[in-house]
């Protein structure tokens, strides 16, 4: 990540009782990662919630995002607008642990779960690429604009 991220957990706020992680989603920022993909930001944007906790160098996160987005609906292709909220459950990693370690995951150590891994850099834990992924897998396989849309009318 280049920029500096948009959903930084500094460790240096953390301790293995866990700390709460609050954020608010800018539509700006959703237009950029949602970029190539079918969604799109809408101006309500979302909100990231989670808990961190450091566990020896690992950071747990847990929490939730939601967002407002727009996709297309997949019965008549106009603008439907969907209500995002995933679950996000992930560990992270030092970068410099995790090249090291095969792809051999958790072993003996408390684990947690089928938790995604991710590696972080220096002193801050960046979020943004999990958030995105969480809205992405969030979007309904089939959106749809109405519950009733009729789908693409013939003729008109
Ligand atoms: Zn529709």
């Amino acid at each position: 990540m280049p920029s500096s991220p948009e959903f930084p957990i500094p460790l240096q706020d953390l301790d293995a009782g866990g700390k709460q992680f609050h954020f608010s989603v800018r539509p700006a920022w959703l237009r950029g990662a949602l970029e190539g993909t079918e969604a799109q930001a809408s101006d309500a944007g979302g909100e990231l919630d989670v808990r961190a906790s450091m566990n020896g160098a690992d950071v747990v996160v847990r929490g939730s995002v939601t967002a407002e987005l727009t996709v297309p609906c997949s019965r008549c292709l106009e603008p439907a607008p969907v209500s995002v909220h995933e679950e996000i459950t992930v560990l992270a990693v030092p970068r410099a642990s995790m090249r090291g370690s095969s792809s051999k995951k958790g072993e003996d150590a408390e684990d947690p779960g089928d938790a995604d891994v991710i590696a972080y850099d220096g002193e801050i834990v960046a979020l943004d690429d999990l958030v995105r992924d969480g809205l992405l897998l969030g979007i309904p396989m089939i959106p749809l604009c109405s519950e009733g849309c009729p789908g693409i009318r013939p003729g008109s």
